[in-house]
C-alpha cells in the first residue's frame, strides 16, 4: 500500500568489546527507520571488516558473519532507498580504501547539493562507486590534501548542504557529525567504558547504554582512544530545525528527541486536536502504530473512550506476496483489520499521524464504514503536507501529495470522512514545547537552499 520512502538509521560503537554484536542489536532497535538494507563495518585498529545486504537486520546477520566482524569499533546502517535508489551498491556503511588510511561512512539524511558537488568532483577526476549522495563526503575529504583530519572533515562538511547525521569510522577514531540545522537526530550514550551513538535513543536503551547527550546542530564529536571525546562546532550559523515528521511519524514512541519524548509529543498533538476540533462521538481510535499516542491524547482530553478499533498484522514484511488485484477487490486485507463488534453502529473519531497521498486514510475510513461505523471523523496529527521533502524523506513531488492538489474539504470528500481536521503548525511547536522545527513539507519554508535537488523542480527558498 505504502511505497513512499523514508529515512534511515545509523548506529555506532566506540571502544566496546563485541562492537559488531552491539551494533546488531542497535540496528534491530532502529529497524522501523528502514527495512530495505542494512550493514555493519568494524575495525580492530588495523583492518576493516564489513557485511551488508538487502533485507532486514535479522535476515542479513547471523552468528557466523557477525563473528567475522572483528574489533572494538563499529558503525551500522539501516536504509530505505532515498537519494540514489536501491541495490546492494547503495547499502551502507560505505568503505573507502585510500593510501592515507581506510575509512567507512554511514549517513542518515539527504544532501541537497550533491549533484552539483558530484559534477565538479567528477570534472576533477573522481569516480563514484554508487549513486548515493553520501559518497560525495568521502571524495571531498580526500580531495583535500591538508594533513589534519579534523580540519579536512570540517572543510568537507562546510561544502555540503542538507540533512545529515554522519558517522565516519577510521582505524582509530569515530567522528559523529550533525548538519547545522539539526534536521536529523543523533544521540550519544555510554556503555562499559566506551560509547555508543544512535539516530534514536530507543536503540541506546536496547543495548543497555546510558544516554549522555544529543549531538548539537553543526557539531562534530570526535572519539579517540584513551582520550575524552572532543567536539567542534564547524558551521558559522546554526538552528534547531529538527524534522517535525520525526516526532509525528518516524521515530519510535519510546525515543527521546532533543529532550522530548515522542509518545508525549504525539499525545499532546491529540489533546490539541480534541480542543480545536471536538465532535460528539462514541469512541476514539488510532491507526497503529504511529497514531495510538495521539488517539490516547484525544480521548483523555475529550472524555470519549479510547478503544483499540484497528489491529495491525505485524508480519507483513518486505518479501510478503502481494495479493492479486482480484483478491484485493474481494476485500483481502493485509495490514489492518477492524474490530467489528466495537465499531458497528458507533460514531468513531479516527486519529492518523499524517496524510501523504490519501490512499491509506481512504482505505481505513471505508473499512470502518464497512464494519458498520455510523460516522467516521478524521483528525490528523499534523498540517496538510503540501510541499515535497528534500531531506531524506522521499515525498519528492507535488503530484503525489494529495494536499498539494486538493483543499481540506476536497480531501475530506476524497477520503469519504464525515469530518476532517488537520493540526495547525503552531500546535506542533506547542506539542513539543519548541520554538523551531522543520515544517517545510507543510509550509514550504525550507531551511536550506534547494539547488534544484530533485528533478527539474525549480524552487529555491531560504528562510
Ligand atoms: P498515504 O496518505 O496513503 O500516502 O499514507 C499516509 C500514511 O503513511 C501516514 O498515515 C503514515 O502512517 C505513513 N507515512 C507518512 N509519511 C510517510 C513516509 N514519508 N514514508 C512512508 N510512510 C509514511
Ligand atoms: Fe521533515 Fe518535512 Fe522537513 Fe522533510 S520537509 S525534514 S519531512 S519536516
Amino acid at each position: 500500500m505504502n511505497n513512499i520512502n523514508e529515512e534511515c538509521g545509523v548506529f555506532g560503537v566506540f571502544n566496546c568489546e563485541n562492537a559488531a554484536e552491539i551494533t546488531y542489536y542497535g540496528l534491530h532497535a532502529l529497524q522501523h527507520r528502514g527495512q530495505e538494507g542494512c550493514g555493519i563495518c568494524t575495525t580492530n585498529g588495523t583492518d576493516f571488516y564489513r557485511e551488508r545486504g538487502e533485507g532486514l537486520v535479522t535476515e542479513i546477520f547471523n552468528k557466523k558473519n557477525l563473528a567475522k566482524l572483528k574489533g572494538n569499533c563499529a558503525i551500522g546502517h539501516v536504509r530505505y532507498s532515498t537519494a540514489g535508489g536501491g541495490g546492494i551498491d547503495n547499502v551502507q556503511p560505505f568503505l573507502f580504501r585510500h593510501h592515507t588510511g581506510d575509512f567507512s561512512i554511514a549517513h542518515n539524511g539527504n544532501l541537497v547539493n550533491s549533484r552539483q558537488l558530484k559534477m565538479s568532483l567528477e570534472a576533477q577526476g573522481s569516480i563514484f562507486q554508487s549513486s548515493s549522495d553520501t559518497e560525495v563526503l568521502a571524495h571531498l575529504m580526500k580531495m583535500n590534501r591538508r594533513r589534519d583530519r579534523i580540519e579536512v572533515i570540517e572543510e568537507a562538511l562546510n561544502m555540503i548542504e542538507g540533512a545529515y547525521a554522519f558517522l565516519i569510522l577510521t582505524n582509530d577514531k569515530l567522528y559523529v557529525c550533525r548538519d547545522k540545522n539539526g534536521l536529523r537526530p543523533v544521540s550519544i550514550g555510554r556503555l562499559n567504558g566506551g560509547y555508543v551513538i544512535s539516530s534514536e535513543t530507543c536503540a541506546l536503551e536496547a543495548v543497555g547504554a546510558t544516554f549522555v547527550r544529543d549531538v548539537a546542530p553543526g557539531e562534530m564529536v570526535i572519539f579517540d582512544k584513551g582520550k575524552e571525546p572532543e567536539n567542534i562546532l564547524f558551521a558559522g550559523e546554526y538552528s534547531h530545525k529538527i524534522c517535525a515528521m520525526e516526532f509525528v511519524y518516524f521515530a519510535r514512541p519510546d525515543s527521546e528527541i532533543e529532550g522530548m519524548n515522542v509518545h508525549t509529543f504525539r499525545k499532546n498533538c491529540g489533546k490539541y486536536l480534541a480542543r480545536l476540533a471536538p465532535v460528539d462521538a462514541d469512541l476514539v481510535i488510532g491507526v497503529p502504530d504511529s497514531s495510538i499516542s495521539g488517539a490516547i491524547g484525544y480521548a483523555e482530553e475529550s472524555n470519549i473512550p479510547y478503544e483499540i478499533g484497528l489491529i495491525k498484522n505485524k508480519y507483513v514484511g518486505r518479501t510478503f506476496i502481494q495479493p492479486s488485484q482480484e483478491l484485493r477487490e474481494k476485500g483481502v486485507r493485509l495490514k489492518l483489520g477492524p474490530v467489528r463488534s466495537l465499531i458497528a453502529g458507533k460514531r468513531v473519531i479516527l486519529l492518523d499521524d499524517s496524510i501523504v497521498r490519501g490512499t491509506t486514510c481512504k482505505h481505513i475510513v471505508r473499512m470502518l464504514k464497512e464494519a458498520g461505523a455510523q460516522e467516521v471523523h478524521v483528525r490528523i496529527c499534523c498540517p496538510p503536507m503540501r510541499h515535497p521533502c528534500f531531506y531524506g524523506v522521499d515525498t519528492s513531488t507535488y503530484e503525489e501529495l494529495i494536499s498539494a492538489q486538493l483543499d481540506v474539504e476536497e480531501v475530506r470528500q476524497m477520503i469519504e470522512a464525515d469530518s476532517l481536521f488537520f493540526l495547525p503548525e503552531e500546535y506542533l511547536l506547542k506539542a513539543g514545547y519548541k520554538d523551531e522545527l522543520c515544517l517545510a513539507c507543510y509550509n514550504g519554508k525550507y531551511p536550506t537552499h534547494l539547488y534544484q535537488s530533485k528533478g527539474e523542480l525549480n524552487i529555491e527558498h531560504k528562510f
